[in-house]
């Protein structure tokens, strides 16, 4: 008998609603949810073609100890007994998870329950931390609380959108095709696009600022001290709700009209016309992504922009606010439940006393984690240089997607104990890992994800678990038990674990903290079955969920006020003679990540087929670079050989190349190899931007 499910998508950050239909013959059709508030009912191309990746070919099917097939039960212990003797003998900081903004928030709640509770180290982070800590870092030092103030709503709703590093049109497209309506709609929205490259959403800018790369704190700072100069602030709310504003506006202000055109690459003409339009339309939306994030500078610029809407006021308000994209499904349920190795569960502070012993309460742990454990480019310098003994991988290729990967690659290489779940068998990285535990895809996982507007949402099961493949939540479980830790991981289902997770975050919490989703700490199997999406906080008692915070103050630094932060301008990283060109990396429209899954699928490989570079004609001509030819690309840390894409898109001395492709699906493509392992010193997010590099023509041995 055929059945419809419905489910939420597990690529991007938007978190579509999907209706998920098993035909009597067992094939698989989706279609968009026209009742889920993030879609209603639309889907992109990956949405769409999700029914052709759920295939088996590939997966891993059973546990596996050095190549052979194991059962769970050797496995589990062998995993349990190698973490418990490197602490044993090396201290709870020679173990660490690395985990993903993939993984349902389920997964996440136990692995770090395990690791920060039990095992008492916090050496667990995410792949989260190279698509939104900067984000993260630049929410907790401007509102006291890592809270995204806004809704999708409010792009619809805004006079004036500004993306700002966003692609959105490839990377969020069900949010481009809301925002594209809504200027069909209403053609007195204005759009404006920053962003090196003339990507395909600014095909609907009425403003593209192709902004040299790393110039976005000039061009927001510029932007608060002419709205500062032309007395366009807030003066009430400034004056009511925030601190800081003569500190930011001093630092803001340290650069005149030609030194924020040197600083942006863009005219003095185009920076007045953008600040005059800021300065004069109420209803604005800042929306920004990974061209903000993944920079030296990242936490500055969230900042920076953030800066402009608090002492304008123009935040929490229908159509106005900061809004940070997140790239993956539950990226934000992996912050929620302190999946980076700064936080603590239910947006407590590791940092905190009063949080870390709430916490250890709740949970009866002996204790808990004292200080932030290694963020990811550090946790694999200390798998490089024996400081971590055990690591376990979920859901994440680094061998692929880290910065600096050739050297990634060799630390795990040479890691003592490596244990990787995964669904699929032979990723770049599953193939040096000691023991493989087979993992549940999506149509297979029961959880939930949450948004990039703060909406939690279910992911429903619609197929059978293949082979033995386990939930992620089961084996760190299992694992917690043969550690010793057996009365804290007595979790049968993830509805419990949900209640759980939820019981957490109204602990002891009477509004000091924003995430709070108590009203559900009750819930159980049947209630967790229909759970339909909301938005959090939703609190025991009779307040309703808030779409939005921070319309009348009330952030979460001690004395109730947001802080403008003073930020200055970073010192470029330039290109130079021996690495003449700046390369940024990027999604594109069809594939994602390390092409695991979209991989599978003919249709979504037809937009784009292999690896590019995308290179302006002037720069093609000065390399002796044809349309089409091979290019190799070399930075001090690796090579990569991909085609020449040239097009006057790009703007000159900047190339792009899509990060997706690896060296399974064509040859010498992973381009993490090239980008240095630099990051941001308050957020530790990559700068998987604006790397110098040299490109010509390859020459076959
Ligand atoms: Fe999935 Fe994102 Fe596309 Fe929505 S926009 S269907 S969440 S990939």
């Amino acid at each position: 008998m055929a059945q419809e499910v419905k489910t939420t998508c597990p690529y991007c950050g938007v978190g579509c609603g999907v209706i998920a239909r098993v035909g009597d013959d067992g094939a698989v059709s989706v279609k968009g949810d026209p009742e889920h508030p993030a879609n209603f009912g639309r889907l992109c191309s990956k949405g769409s073609a999700l029914a052709e990746t759920l295939d088996l070919d590939g997966r891993l099917l059973h546990p596996e100890i050095g190549g052979r097939r194991a059962g769970w039960s050797e496995a589990l212990d062998l995993v349990a007994e190698r973490f418990s003797r490197s602490i044993a003998e090396h201290g709870p900081d020679s173990v660490a998870f690395y985990v993903s903004g993939q993984l349902l928030t389920e997964d996440y709640y136990i692995a770090n329950k395990l690791m920060k509770g039990f095992i008492g180290s916090a050496n667990i982070d995410t792949n989260s931390r190279l698509c939104m800590s900067s984000s993260v870092a630049g929410h907790r030092r401007a509102f006291g609380s890592d809270t995204v103030p806004g809704a999708y709503e409010d792009l619809e709703l805004a006079e004036l959108v500004v993306l700002t590093g966003s692609n959105l049109a490839w990377c969020h497209p069900v949010l481009y095709q809301r925002l594209s309506a809504a200027k069909a709609n209403r053609p007195e929205m204005k759009i404006v696009v920053i962003d090196p490259r003339r990507t395909m959403t600014a095909d609907i800018a009425d403003m593209h600022l192709a902004i040299a790369p790393d110039g976005d704190v000039a061009l927001f700072n510029g932007l608060l001290a002419h709205l500062a100069a032309s007395g366009a602030v807030d003066r009430n709310y400034i004056s009511n709700y925030t601190s800081g504003f003569d500190e930011a506006v001093a630092a803001a202000s340290r650069l005149d009209l030609p030194a924020l055109s040197t600083a942006t690459g863009l005219t003095v003409a185009q920076l007045r016309a953008f600040f005059r339009l800021f300065e004069t339309t109420e209803k604005v939306v800042t929306c920004y992504s990974q061209g903000v994030n993944q920079s030296a500078a990242g936490t500055d610029k969230v900042n920076a922009i953030i800066n402009c809407h608090l002492a304008t006021g123009r935040i929490g308000r229908p159509g106005m606010g900061p809004f940070s994209l997140t790239g993956q499904p539950n990226a934000m349920g992996g912050r929620e439940v302190g999946g980076l190795a700064n936080m603590l569960a239910a947006h407590m502070d590791i940092e905190k006393s009063l949080h870390r012993d709430q916490v250890r309460r709740f949970w009866g742990a002996p204790s808990v984690a004292s200080k932030p454990g290694l963020k990811a480019v550090d946790m694999f310098r200390a798998v490089a240089d024996g400081r971590i003994k055990a690591l376990w991988i979920m859901a994440t290729n680094p061998v692929v997607s880290m910065p600096d990967a050739d050297a990634v690659e060799a630390a795990i290489k040479a890691c003592p104990f490596v244990v990787v779940s995964d669904i699929v068998r032979d990723t770049d990285t599953a193939r040096h890992a000691h023991v493989l535990l087979p993992s549940l895809g999506w149509g297979e996982k029961d959880g939930t994800v949450t948004n990039s507007e703060r909406r939690i949402s279910r992911q429903r099961p619609f197929l059978a678990a293949p082979g033995e493949a386990r939930p992620d939540w089961w084996q760190l479980a299992e694992v917690g038990r043969r550690m010793g830790f057996a009365a804290a991981f007595t979790h049968g289902s993830p509805a419990v674990i949900f209640a759980e997770h939820a019981a957490l975050s109204g602990f002891e919490n009477e509004g000091r903290r924003d995430f709070d989703i108590s009203a559900h700490a009750e819930i159980d199997g049947p209630a967790y079955d229909g759970l339909r999406p909301f938005q959090w906080p939703q609190p025991q008692g009779s307040a309703p969920q808030k779409k939005r915070f921070f319309a009348e103050g009330a952030f979460y630094h001690p004395d109730g006020r947001a802080r403008l932060v003073a930020v200055e301008v970073p010192r470029p990283r330039s290109a130079n003679d021996a690495f003449p060109f700046t390369l940024n990396t990027g999604r594109v429209r069809d594939h994602w990540h390390t092409m695991t899954r979209t991989g599978k699928s003919a249709r979504l490989s037809g937009h784009l087929a292999e690896p590019f570079v995308e290179i302006h004609p002037r720069d093609a001509q000065g390399a002796g670079i044809s349309d089409a030819d091979l290019v190799t690309l070399e930075s001090p840390h690796g090579a990569a050989i991909v085609r020449a894409l040239v097009t006057d898109r790009q703007a000159e001395g900047n190339l792009f190349v899509p990060m997706h492709w690896n060296d399974q699906f064509a040859s010498k493509a992973r381009i993490d190899a090239l980008v240095a392992p630099v990051t941001d010193p308050v957020s530790g997010q990559p700068a998987s931007k604006n790397m110098p590099v040299r490109a010509s023509r390859f020459a076959a041995a």
